[in-house]
């Protein structure tokens, strides 16, 4: 149900193929872009899953049912809250938040044999690379601005890593560090337009 997952203000938009606005200047992703990434991602109930940028928590939803267990990192207290309240509203059991960098991945947890990251970065950060499982796969949107991002499947094989390019995107960034008690929503944050993912 991702009308529970946006404001009330857009529920009457949470059917429409779009992204939409969340708190902390942020945004919920496309539904194509999520089924596209969550088909990308090629799960098995076995598998445990780690997500960056849980957002709305919309995303770690559709996962919760499709693998054994989902870890989401976010850096906003406010979002992680909103989203462990709505988990807990649909009964949802086997997703596990946190708020810290995602950059940093969780260490504790690994090894994962998906990682989902639902936020831009230049370049994929290495320790989430250390942290998947060799036959692993990484979806991650990169590029160097918001105008020029692909979303990339990065596989983990004896071989090494192979990157593939899969389809252009719209992401808000990954931010380095974690957002302090109270912070801000950074300045130049912006209302979100229908073509971002
Ligand atoms: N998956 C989400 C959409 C996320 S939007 C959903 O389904 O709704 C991207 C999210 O990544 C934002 O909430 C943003 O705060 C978060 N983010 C950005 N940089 C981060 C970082 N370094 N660590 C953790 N979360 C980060």
């Amino acid at each position: 149900p991702r009308e529970l997952f946006v404001d009330e203000a857009f529920a009457d938009h949470a059917y429409q193929d779009i992204a939409l606005p969340i708190e902390c200047g942020q945004t919920i992703s496309q539904p194509y872009v999520v089924a596209f990434m969550t088909e990308k991602l090629d799960l098995d109930e076995r598998h445990k899953i780690l997500e960056i940028g849980t957002g709305s928590g919309y995303q770690a939803a559709v996962l919760s049912h499709l693998c054994r267990r989902v870890y989401t990192v976010e850096r906003w207290r406010e979002l992680q809250k909103a989203a462990e309240r709505r988990f807990a509203k649909l009964g949802i059991t086997n997703v596990t938040t946190i708020i810290g960098d995602g950059w940093l991945g969780w260490p504790p947890q690994a090894p994962f044999d998906r990682i989902i990251v639902t936020a831009a970065a230049k370049e994929a950060p290495p320790a989430l690379l250390d942290q998947l499982k060799m036959g692993g796969r990484m979806i991650i949107p990169l590029g160097e601005s918001r105008d020029a991002q692909q979303l990339v499947e990065i596989d983990k094989t004896e071989a090494g890593l192979t990157e593939m390019p899969l389809l252009p995107v719209r992401f808000v960034p990954l931010v380095q560090g974690r957002a302090g008690v109270g912070a801000r929503v950074p300045k130049g944050a912006r209302a979100v337009k229908p073509e971002d993912a």
